[in-house]
């Protein structure tokens, strides 16, 4: 068991406290804690929105120019250490290194669209709008905000948010996952080492009670969260019932359409990546596959040998496919909700349970796991089970995949697979869910567009990054302006009329 310490960032510096609450972090693939992370209470909390609070001012009035420069630095250390932030993901969550690459190739496209963020800070400006008086809007920062991260994306999700908030002159405490926490410390070595000042991006490690404090804070002025529907819930509420502006993204259930006339093979490769991808451990996977019509037969049969095949083994492998899941309650988790889908008269077609992988045999693993005939009352259909679960759903026509797809209480990913055009179409205008792909399985948006989801997926007005992300990030303000040489007409004491 190596002993490392994963401290809190604060104010430029390392900072854990002696005798603190800390947990174990795991290797999911070994089984084994490779870590422990310190777990920050309200004081920890309270320092670090300190030290981005006392940074406030000077960094939200250096030109935004020179604050995108410092993004500049940053983005080419990213990509520097791309490989180094992949390896600590690998080792942390389990994900394969290839699938690790991506994620950080996702992440950087973020920071690739911040240091184009002074062109979306520009106000809007009306000349003479009554005589001698000009007007116009501008966007400002908010001060301190901070991040709540889930452990699936422990590079990426971070970067949805701070290199925007930092752009727009914010300064930021984030909160990564406690599961996987290391990389939030590589992200802040690298930002200094770009020129950032300290105070503007600081970490706090730590669960709940960080969480909590954080909610509570009187300084702190926005939430961006990103986890499970139950706390994206509660942070929203609890976040606003505090006077802050909260965007919560929750969980979700996505399924893909496949239509009798689609590429079947397009489909299935689309469908194997789409779920088991990560271990199914993404908030854009595949979860439900519609069969349409005579589409079915042919989908199972595809899939069943492509499930049962899938190369599952530690992330760092040579040409694996899936790792482990996160934590060994996940995998109990997960195991437990496919015997209800058994139970419940789902029928099994390859069943992931009890999977062993030769040298990792304490690893978190599942194997691929495919059902067939789901119903909409099950469990796991209901569920979001986040594992490599993939279920059938078989229906008659596109009608009633989107009135499935629209009574489920989440709306955050969706698919159709066709080769129809009007189909697509209408079902692109009919479908109550943020993000649609047409032929397409996980239509993740670009950093310049926004990510977000529908109904239970997402708490909030505003999606993340993208243009999006800068609203969230800065407030509106109107601006109307007279100099003393315009003539004065004397005291008006009715409401102003722009003559
Ligand atoms: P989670 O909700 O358990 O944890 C997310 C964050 O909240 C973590 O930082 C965690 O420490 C904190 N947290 C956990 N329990 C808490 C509590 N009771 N009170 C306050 N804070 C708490 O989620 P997770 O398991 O880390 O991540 C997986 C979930 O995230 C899935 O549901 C997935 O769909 C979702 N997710 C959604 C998106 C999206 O964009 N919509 C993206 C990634 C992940």
């Amino acid at each position: 068991m190596n002993d490392t310490l994963i401290t809190h960032y604060i104010g430029g510096q390392a900072v854990a406290r002696p005798g603190a609450r800390t947990a174990e972090v795991f290797n999911p693939a070994r089984g084994e804690a490779c870590a422990r992370v310190a777990l920050a209470d309200a004081g920890d909390v309270d320092a670090a929105v300190a030290a981005a609070a006392a940074a406030f001012p000077e960094w939200a009035a250096t030109p935004p120019l020179a604050r995108a420069r410092v993004l500049l630095n940053y983005l080419q250390l990213c990509r520097a250490h791309a490989d180094e932030f992949a390896a600590l993901v690998t080792r942390e969550h389990g994900k394969t290194f290839a699938d690790a690459r991506g994620e950080v190739a996702r992440g950087i496209e973020v920071v690739e669209f911040a240091v184009g963020i002074p062109q979306l800070l520009k106000g809007e400006f009306s000349d003479q709008v009554a005589r001698g008086i000009d007007a116009w809007s501008m966007r400002q920062p908010l001060g301190v905000v901070a991040g709540i991260t889930p452990f699936n994306f422990p590079v990426m999700v971070p970067m949805w948010m701070f290199p925007v908030a930092i752009a727009c002159g914010n300064t930021f405490v984030l909160k990564p996952s406690e599961r996987d926490p290391s990389a939030s410390l590589l992200h802040a070595r690298l930002l200094k080492q770009a020129g950032l000042p300290d105070g503007v991006f600081n970490v706090v490690q730590g669960d709940k009670a960080a969480v909590d404090a954080l909610l509570d804070h009187p300084h702190v002025e926005a939430i961006s969260f990103v986890g499970s529907t139950p706390i994206a819930e509660t942070i929203y509420a609890r976040g606003s019932a505090n006077g802050k502006r909260v965007q919560a993204l929750g969980g979700a259930k996505n399924h893909m359409v496949v239509m009798p006339d689609a590429d079947m093979d397009m489909a299935v490769d689309a469908l194997i990546g789409a779920a088991y991808g990560s271990a199914g451990e993404r908030c854009m996977a595949i979860s439900v596959a519609v069969a349409v019509g005579e589409a079915g037969e042919r989908l199972v049969a595809a899939l069943a040998e492509r499930t049962a095949a899938l190369k599952i083994g530690d992330g760092m492998q040579e040409g694996a496919e899936m790792g482990p899941v996160i934590t060994r309650a996940a995998k109990e988790r997960i195991e437990r909700l496919i015997g209800q889908g058994v139970e419940q008269g789902a029928t099994l077609v390859v069943d992931g349970r009890g999977h062993q992988v030769a040298g990792c045999e304490n690893g978190f693993f599942v194997g691929g796991t495919l059902f067939d005939h789901v119903q909409p009352h099950m469990t796991i259909y209901q569920e979001e089970i986040f594992g490599p679960v993939l279920c059938v759903v078989r229906l008659p026509d596109v009608g009633s995949a989107v009135q499935l797809i629209n009574a489920n209480e989440y709306g955050n990913g969706v698919a159709i697979f066709t080769r129809d055009g009007g189909v697509a179409r209408e079902f692109v205008r009919k479908i109550e869910v943020g993000m649609v792909g047409v032929n397409v399985p996980l239509p993740v948006p670009m950093a310049f567009n926004s990510f977000g989801g529908w109904k239970r997926s997402l708490f909030g007005d505003h999606h993340a990054y993208g243009p999006e992300g800068v609203r969230f990030y800065t407030r509106h303000k109107a601006v109307m302006q007279r100099w003393p040489d315009s003539a004065s007409a004397g005291p008006e004491f009715a409401f102003p009329q722009m003559t």
